[in-house]
């Protein structure tokens, strides 16, 4: 470890599905608080409520609506794009802040088995109109990439199954897709799985290994074993004094946003955080100096350089990407798709919708944390949910 050595990114494998790179010269803290960014704090769109016009499948409303919240549909550019309904100036949902979808699908005379409901029969559909006056909200639209509400699966051979029906029955819904992080629900995670191992040599001793005689041979070597970076360390005080230099993270996209852009925006998400904390800390340390800064003096400055949730500039923010883009979700949290029914009997149902999904895209625990790490070896020790 050298204290000074700078932060720096080795990409070590990239496709539309999974991004493996290297993070050193940060603390392990900071590599961390990135695995927790891109997981919880970049935005994507999700189906938050159903409306039923009729279901005779076998499976009840709020089974069907929890299983369509976890959907992952097209969310690229949302992070700019789309509106928190919960910010929106509208009544219930409109472009600006909303994707609608519908499905209508009867098991007909014709089908000789039983007929499979798939994200293949949920078409996206026009949403309501927006202020004509919010130039905003129009800005946004313009933004927009075209693709965004369909399912993330959308041309692949196997889609993603809802539901299977007999002969006689229907499924007819419309879903209320909002944008949403996955701080608030699992279902807005762009990742199904995000991990990152160090000391693959336990040279720190982080990690105590059981075993029954061998722990060599019971204990494979992790992946990032081989790497040149995990040399061993020369003198006793050396080995006394190592810490981690190098995390090797492997982040597993979920289709809704390409995973080189979640990458990003959890940086992004992270230095909107970071950056206020270190402008105000370095002010307070101005203030014990005695120095009073120019927009602070009582009727001068600009008023928005004092709002602790604005991004600095990034010459102001020495953990800059490069963007001030303000994110972050505030009021009260939604959980689940909810099921309403116009039939009565409706049930606000599919909440704690945070394992156990239909595609294996769980926010609960995926995470390198302790004993819940595919690799157990070097896991942070406080690290997870
Ligand atoms: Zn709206």
């Amino acid at each position: 470890m050298t204290a000074s050595r700078r932060p720096a990114i080795t990409l070590r494998n990239l496709n539309k599905h999974l991004a493996e790179f290297d993070l050193s010269g940060v603390e392990m803290a900071y590599a961390n608080s990135l695995r927790r960014s891109m997981m919880a704090d970049v935005a994507t769109v999700a189906i938050d409520q159903v409306s039923f016009n009729q279901n005779s499948s076998p499976l009840p409303d709020e089974f069907i609506a929890h299983r369509l919240g976890l959907i992952p549909l097209i969310s690229k550019s949302v992070r700019n794009s789309m509106r928190d309904t919960r910010d929106c100036t509208c009544d219930e949902g409109c472009e600006y802040c909303m994707v609608l979808l519908s499905l209508n699908v009867t098991c007909t005379e014709n089908n000789t088995g039983p007929l499979n409901v798939t994200t293949a029969h949920l078409s996206r559909m026009d949403s309501p109109r927006g202020d004509p006056d919010d130039i905003e909200g129009q800005e946004l639209l313009k933004k927009r990439d075209p693709n965004v509400g369909f399912p993330a699966d959308r041309g692949e051979e196997n889609r993603i199954l809802i539901v299977k029906l007999s002969k006689g029955q229907q499924l007819d819904i419309v879903c209320k897709a909002y944008r949403g992080i996955s701080k608030h629900h699992a279902k807005w995670s762009p990742l199904a799985a995000v991990a990152y191992e160090y000391d693959p040599h336990n040279k720190l001793r982080h990690s105590s290994y059981w075993y029954e005689v061998d722990e060599k041979a019971e204990w494979p070597p992790m992946k990032s074993a081989s790497r040149e970076e995990e040399a061993v360390p020369g003198s006793e005080l050396e080995k006394i004094t190592a810490k981690p230099h190098t995390y090797y993270l492997e982040a597993e996209g979920t289709g809704a946003i390409p995973v080189n852009d979640v990458v990003v925006h959890g940086f992004e998400a992270l230095e909107d955080k970071l950056g206020p904390m270190i402008l105000q800390l370095s002010r307070e340390v101005k203030r014990e100096e005695g120095v009073v800064e120019e927009d602070e003096q009582i009727g001068g400055g600009d008023p928005a350089a004092d709002n602790a949730f604005a991004a600095p500039a990034p010459a102001d923010n020495p953990y800059a990407v490069n963007t001030a883009w303000n994110y972050g979700g505030s009021g009260t949290q939604n959980n689940g798709a909810s099921a309403t029914s116009p039939a009565g009997g409706n049930g606000w149902g599919g909440s704690a919708a945070t394992s156990g999904t239909a595609w294996g895209n769980s926010g609960a625990g995926v995470g390198g944390g302790g004993a819940a790490s595919p690799w157990a070896n070097g896991a942070p020790a406080n690290g997870g949910w």
